[in-house]
């Protein structure tokens, strides 16, 4: 089997600078105002894509603009609001189990925590992370679908898994990591895409490129 190219500590260190120059203000697509909101729409974006969450959310804040609201919804009717989204069977559980649990034990406060944040039903490492990216800048790697692609296109990891990419992606960059997931969200999802990436056109790391995509466009 080939094996992937790996990226040098020289080129990971320009690869940093690129995102952190570019993607020095870059926020989350999602539309939130509080950490409720936040919390929800992360986990709403799950196999969903930030549009489809942010036409969804305004009717579900509206009627349940916090936990307490939340936690004694009918689960029927949250459904019907969260329908266009995908897996909104289990997303409207957890979404009420989310509430109640935060209700019941965290004095309806949500918890800026990673330990507590994954007690939490429907919430893992990586929607935990998000939150704390997003909303207090943590130094947290999170890996979804477009920087597991971005990652492994730039040698930047070849492992298999999204836990171990975001483990090798936390060793090589080691500091802002938060700008950096921001950066390889956007980078991934707007000119490294999956299918016909911008190798020719807005990619401004053609240079250190690993995959054959970029290969083609030499
Ligand atoms: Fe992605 Fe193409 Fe740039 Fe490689 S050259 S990083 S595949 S956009």
């Amino acid at each position: 089997m080939k094996k992937v190219k790996k990226a040098t500590k020289q080129e990971i260190e320009i690869i940093k600078k690129e995102f952190l120059t570019r993607y020095n203000q870059a926020v989350s697509e999602l539309t939130y105002t509080n950490l409720y909101e936040l919390l929800v729409a992360v986990m709403l974006s799950a196999q969903c894509t930030d549009k489809r969450v942010n036409i969804i959310t305004p009717a579900l804040f509206q009627k349940y603009p916090d936990t307490k609201t939340l936690a004694q919804a009918n689960i029927e009717d949250v459904k019907e609001l969260i329908k266009s989204c995908s897996f909104f069977n289990n997303k409207a559980t957890n979404l009420l189990k989310m509430a109640q649990s935060v209700e019941e034990n965290f004095e309806g406060q949500i918890p800026l925590d990673e330990a507590k944040l994954v007690s939490l039903a429907g919430v893992g490492q990586k929607t935990a992370h998000v939150v704390m990216i997003e909303y207090a800048g943590a130094n947290l790697m999170a890996v979804d679908t477009h920087v597991f692609r971005v990652a492994h296109r730039l040698g930047l990891s070849d492992a298999k898994t999204a836990i171990a990419t975001e483990d090798d992606l936390t060793k090589k960059f080691k500091t802002d990591l938060h700008v950096l997931h921001q950066a390889m969200v956007l980078f991934g999802r707007y000119i490294c895409k999956s299918k016909n990436p911008d190798c020719n056109g807005e990619c401004f790391l053609r240079d250190f490129c690993k995959s054959k995509e970029g290969f083609k466009a030499n």
